[in-house]
């Protein structure tokens, strides 16, 4: 089958932030491989410890923009108040290597990407078991003011909505039980129906 494994393959996850995404995704790496993190471009802040090229490409707003009227982003949101966009360059690499190729986007991304690329697309919303222990990893994460993480938490209530339309939900109570989810998914996310060629399968089948 592998020769005729004719693309890479997404997996795109979304959910409120401080759910625990980055955390889960540190424990699939241990496991996965032939994978790439999709780093986003961000006019965001960096918080400390953040570093550009490996978190975010920090930009600034002007940056942005022109990025946007270049159509250098396969998708782009303002999120928090701030603009938010995946290059389209590195992804088309990535999927021509045959990799996993890793978005951690919001509902809106989520959207633009499914409409582009649903065959391809592998989508997983994630969250915590109630929205106060979204609250208490936000203060202990402690790497945002109260006012953002205010803004985080009035947000979370719009993304929730969003759960049934995403092909997976995980409850990010457990982190162990959680990343063993996602594991389950990435794999299963290579082996989709809609990435293989039908006609070039039933050729080399019938042969
Ligand atoms: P996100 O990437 O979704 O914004 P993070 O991975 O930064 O979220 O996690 C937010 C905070 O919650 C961090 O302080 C992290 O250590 C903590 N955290 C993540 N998963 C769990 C979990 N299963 N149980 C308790 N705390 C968690
Ligand atoms: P944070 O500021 O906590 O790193 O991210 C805030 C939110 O922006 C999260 O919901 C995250 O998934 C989302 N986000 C990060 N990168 C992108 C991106 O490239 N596109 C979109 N649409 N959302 C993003």
């Amino acid at each position: 089958m592998n020769n005729l494994y004719t693309k890479g393959a997404i997996l795109l996850l979304s959910g409120p932030s401080g759910c625990g995404k980055s955390s889960l995704l540190k424990e699939v790496y241990k496991i996965i491989n032939n994978y790439h993190f999709s780093i986003s471009t961000t006019t965001r802040e960096p918080r400390i410890g953040e570093k550009h090229g490996v978190d975010y490409y920090f930009v600034t707003k002007d940056e942005f923009e022109k990025d946007i009227k270049n159509g250098d982003f396969l998708e782009w949101a303002e999120v928090h108040g701030n603009y938010y966009g995946t290059s389209l360059k590195p992804i088309n690499q990535a999927l021509k290597e045959s990799k996993l190729v890793i978005f951690d986007i919001d509902v809106q991304g989520f959207e633009q990407v499914i409409t582009k690329l649903r065959d391809i697309t592998t989508t997983v919303f994630i969250t915590t078991p109630t929205i106060k222990e979204l609250e208490n990893r936000l203060y202990t994460r402690n790497t945002d003011s109260k006012e953002v993480i205010e803004k985080r938490i009035s947000n979370a209530k719009a993304e929730i909505e969003y759960i049934d339309q995403y092909d997976y939900f995980i409850v990010n109570d457990d982190l162990k039980i959680a990343s063993e989810q996602l594991v389950s998914i990435a794999r299963s996310s290579l082996v989709k129906a809609s990435l293989y060629n039908k006609e070039e399968i039933i050729k080399n089948w019938n042969k």
